[in-house]
C-alpha cells in the first residue's frame, strides 16, 4: 500500500478531524501518501479528491464537524456509482481507504470490499454509541458533556419556578446519551429505548418525587423511547394528570452534535486513526477499529454493523438509586 484515502459520511461528531489527523500524519510518519475525499461517497464518486500531507491538517484536533464535509450519496448505493467510485481510486492511485462514518457508513465500505477486493477500514463516529465493536464512539463523550452542561444550565430555572422540565435528547434507537448524561446532570427520571418506563410509572415516579419534597425535577427523553408519545405530547399528558406541576419541554437539538471535541474524543480519535491506517499497512481489510477494555481493538466490519449495543443494566440500577 502506497497511498491511503480517507472521507467522513454520514453524520457528522466531534472528533472527526481529530480522526482525518491522525490519519493524515500516521500515512506521512510510514512514509505513505494520503488523499482526502470530500463529502464522502459522493465525493469518491465525482473524483473530488486532495492530496494531504502533515501540514494539511494543523490546527484542526479541537475543531468540530469535518473539514473533508459529510454527506449522503444515493449513487454510492448503486452499482454504477460504486464503479465510478472504484475507477477514480485506482486512477488517482488510492490503494486502500479509511471511512470515518456510522453503520451506514460501514454497510457501503463492506459491499465496496466485497465488490471490488478493495481493502477498507472503518472508525466508528457518531454521537448516539451505537455500533457494536466499540465501547465509545467518536463524538459520544463531547456530546454527553454538552448535554450535561445544558441541563446544568436548565436546572436553574427549573429551580428557581419550581418547575418540571422535559428533556430530549438524541442517541437515535439509543439511551446511551440519556441514560449516561441524565446520571451525570442528576434526572429525577430517564425515559431510553432499552425500557420502557410506562405512562403510569412515570406519573407514579413524579408523585413520590413531589412527595419526597423535590421542588422542581429534571426528566431526560431520548428521542428514540418508546412511551409511545413525544415530548409535547407527554407534556400534555403530565398537565393533565398532574395539574400541581408545571411543566416545559426542552429540545437540545443538534447543539449536541457540534463543538470542539472533548480531550477524551481527541485521543480517541488519534489512537483509531494510527491503528487504522497500520492494520492496513499489515494487510488487514473489512475491519473496523474500536476500543474494547480500554484497548484500541478490530471488529469485523459485519459485526459492527449488525450488532446490537446494550445498555449498561448496573447504570440503570444506578439511576433508580440516585433518584431515591
Ligand atoms: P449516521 O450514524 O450519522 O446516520 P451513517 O454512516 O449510518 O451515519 P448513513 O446515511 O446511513 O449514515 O450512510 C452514509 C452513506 O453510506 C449513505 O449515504 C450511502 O452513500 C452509504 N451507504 C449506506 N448504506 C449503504 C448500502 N446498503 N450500500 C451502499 N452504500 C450505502
Amino acid at each position: 500500500i502506497k497511498k491511503i484515502g480517507v472521507l467522513t459520511s454520514g453524520g457528522d461528531s466531534p472528533g472527526m478531524n481529530a480522526a482525518i489527523r491522525s490519519v493524515v500524519r500516521t500515512c506521512a510518519f510510514h512514509n505513505i501518501e494520503c488523499v482526502g475525499i470530500y463529502r464522502g461517497y459522493q465525493g469518491m464518486i465525482e473524483g473530488d479528491f486532495k492530496e494531504m500531507g502533515p501540514r494539511s491538517v494543523n490546527n484542526i484536533v479541537n475543531k468540530g464537524g469535518t473539514i473533508l464535509k459529510s454527506a449522503r450519496s444515493k449513487e454510492f448505493m448503486t452499482v454504477e456509482g460504486r464503479k465510478k467510485a472504484h475507477q477514480n481510486l485506482v486512477n488517482a492511485g488510492v490503494d486502500a481507504l479509511v471511512v470515518i462514518g456510522g453503520d451506514g457508513s460501514f454497510t457501503g465500505a463492506e459491499i465496496f470490499n466485497n465488490e471490488f477486493g478493495y481493502p477498507v477500514m472503518g472508525i466508528p463516529g457518531t454521537i448516539d454509541n451505537d455500533i457494536f465493536g466499540t465501547s465509545h464512539t467518536l463524538g459520544y463523550d463531547t456530546a454527553l458533556n454538552t448535554v450535561v452542561d445544558c441541563i446544568d444550565k436548565i436546572r436553574d430555572t427549573a429551580s428557581s419556578h419550581n418547575r418540571l422540565f422535559f428533556v430530549e435528547v438524541m442517541g437515535r434507537d439509543a439511551g446511551h446519551i440519556a441514560l449516561n448524561a441524565g446520571i451525570g446532570a442528576g434526572a429525577e427520571e430517564i425515559l431510553i429505548p432499552e425500557e420502557d418506563l410506562g405512562l403510569d410509572r412515570l406519573l407514579e415516579s413524579l408523585r413520590k418525587s413531589k412527595a419526597s419534597g423535590k421542588s422542581s425535577s429534571i426528566v431526560v427523553i431520548a428521542e428514540g423511547d418508546k412511551i409511545g408519545k413525544n415530548v409535547f405530547e407527554l407534556k400534555d399528558y403530565v398537565d393533565e394528570n398532574m395539574p400541581e406541576y408545571d411543566v416545559r419541554v426542552s429540545v437540545l437539538g443538534h447543539m449536541q452534535r457540534g463543538g470542539s471535541p472533548s480531550c477524551f474524543d481527541r485521543v480517541l480519535a488519534s489512537r483509531l486513526g494510527v491503528k487504522a491506517v497500520e492494520s492496513l499497512l499489515e494487510g488487514k481489510s473489512n475491519f473496523m477499529v474500536g476500543l474494547l477494555n480500554d484497548k484500541v481493538a478490530l471488529t469485523p466490519l459485519e459485526q459492527a454493523i449488525k450488532g446490537h449495543t446494550e445498555i449498561d443494566r448496573e447504570l440503570l440500577r444506578v439511576s433508580d438509586i440516585m433518584t431515591t
